[in-house]
């Protein structure tokens, strides 16, 4: 790479229906070094594998994309509810480009750089059966790659179906000079006459990456390290060309915390799964930033704004080693940032997932929005995901069941049972039905006095039913005058 090469970094998703949180990361780092640096950010769709195309699934990466705050500077965007794109190095989506891989196909074929192949499946088959056999790598034994031109413009003529493969030379060493791992050599003796066209016409990944990289201009190819044994091949290809190579950087494996490749059977792995938990975008897009990468010794901070990522970002930060996908990690994280919103935030973005709750419906509809911030204000600093907003205090919406036993403090006795509950009735009562969280605390801890367990747990098991639960002030404060006082009334009853 000469040092005036434009800085420009691509990100390369596949629309096979759901953004994987690897992608994400992918993204990220890559969105992360074109800021850092000044450089474009160009998104690219590879969809030369028609088979795995999901419908809808570049409107759903571009929301996705968004949603998690980053932006790119060329490629497919979404214009009054329609794809288009933006920049100057379309199209932007490998199957529009089938014209330009055929040219560049045929420009190996001219120099030999290529070759047809008629071999049918069973034919190949059988070749990696008896490979498989003898203990020798699967290989293509490159039948077709002595066929001359005659004989092969004889059997296209007669309609007989080929492939297109690359000729990689034998006896060389390729070397992929990585940002990561730096140098990592690969025999071509060991790499197969990869396919480069399929039948259909269309190119392989391979033969696509090559040439839209370069004809985009791309100065950096950053991916995961899933890729790194189809780079040598890609090497092969731009030297074929006669391209200059871009710089590349292969990012580190997610993995379970069984150090298994992150997988879908050990939890989620889209991020629009996360999203629907009730992630927020800052709390995932921090945390996966730290998936293979650090700021460095000496950097003990956790917490970093979109804007800090960018200025700290630096491929001498990026591991080697595989990332745990640390889920208690990501719900630290994901806490810190839902506890830094305003109430008023925290209820528009929570209301949606209130509305999927089993007792939404039954809620009393004039009382439900102030309800719900007060549910909110009293479990904003311990709620990890929004989606489980109330599940820990179901007695905020339904009256629990209390037994008479339950309601007595360590050895008091009915007397000091009941005197307890009768007393926070009557200050409750007592109480103006506007009462404030505040206000709320300062009548009840005075009432408290020094013991305050005798005062204060028949209060909270009246209310709640729950030995472990928010402070029985709070639970008062949520539940309101009304609620509080029936349920302190009901747990009298009992005596
Ligand atoms: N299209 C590939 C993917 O979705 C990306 C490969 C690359 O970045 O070269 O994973």
């Amino acid at each position: 790479m000469t040092s005036e090469r434009e800085l420009r970094v691509r990100m390369a998703p596949s629309p096979t229906g759901f953004v994987h949180v690897g992608t994400l990361r992918t993204v990220l780092y890559d969105a992360l070094f074109a800021q850092k640096n000044g450089g474009k950010l160009v998104l690219r769709i590879e969809d030369t594998d028609q088979s795995r195309k999901v419908e809808g699934s570049v409107e759903n990466l571009l929301e996705v994309l968004a949603w998690a705050g980053i932006l790119h500077d060329e490629g497919p965007v979404i214009e009054n509810g329609t794809i288009t794109e933006k920049g100057g190095y379309g199209p932007y989506t490998q199957s529009k480009r089938l014209e330009i891989y055929k040219e560049h196909v045929n420009l190996l074929l001219e120099k030999g750089h290529a070759y047809h192949c008629f071999c049918t499946s069973e034919r190949l088959d059988e070749m990696r059966a008896l490979q498989q056999k003898m203990k020798q790598p699967p290989m293509y034994d490159r039948t077709c790659a002595q066929l001359n031109s005659e004989d092969v413009n004889k059997r296209i003529a007669a309609g007989e179906k080929y492939v297109v493969r690359m000729r990689v030379p034998r006896g060389e060493e390729v070397v992929v000079d990585d940002l990561v791992r730096g140098k990592v050599v690969f025999q071509t003796d060991t790499i197969d006459d990869q396919v480069i066209m399929k039948s259909d016409g269309y190119p392989t990944y391979h033969l696509a990456v090559v040439v839209d990289d370069h004809l985009m201009n791309i100065s950096h190819v950053i991916r995961g390290e899933e890729w790194l044994p189809s780079t040598p091949k890609h090497i092969i290809l731009y030297n074929m060309f006669g391209w200059p190579l871009p710089q590349f950087a292969h990012l580190p494996l997610l993995l379970n915390p069984d150090k298994s490749k992150l997988s879908k059977r050990q939890g989620d792995v889209a991020v629009e799964d996360y999203r629907a938990k009730g992630y927020l975008p800052q709390a995932l897009v921090n945390f996966v930033a730290f998936l293979g990468w650090h700021p460095g010794k000496g950097e003990e901070r956790e917490i970093f704004s979109y804007d800090e990522l960018v200025d700290k970002f630096d491929f001498s930060g990026v591991h080697k080693s595989g990332a745990i996908f640390d889920i208690d990690k990501l719900n630290k994280v994901n806490s810190h940032y839902i506890k830094q919103l305003s109430l008023e935030d925290l209820y528009a973005i929570t209301k949606s997932f209130f509305e999927n709750k089993k007792y939404y419906a039954d809620m009393d509809v004039e009382h439900r929005d102030d309800m719900m911030r007060r549910v909110l204000a009293v479990e904003q600093d311990r709620l990890h995901v929004l989606s489980a907003v109330g599940d820990d205090n179901p007695f905020f919406f339904e009256e629990p069941v209390v037994e008479s036993e339950f309601l007595r403090w360590k050895k008091n006795t009915d007397k000091q049972t009941i005197e307890a509950l009768t007393k926070a009735q009557s200050i409750l009562m007592a109480h103006p039905e506007e009462w404030t969280r505040e206000n709320l605390e300062s009548v009840l801890m005075e009432a408290a006095g020094e013991k305050r367990g005798d005062f204060l747990w028949p209060l909270r098991a009246a209310l709640t039913g729950a030995k472990f639960s928010p402070s029985p002030i709070d639970c008062a404060w949520v539940l309101g005058r009304e609620k509080a006082l029936k349920r302190i009334q009901k747990a009298l009853e009992l005596f």
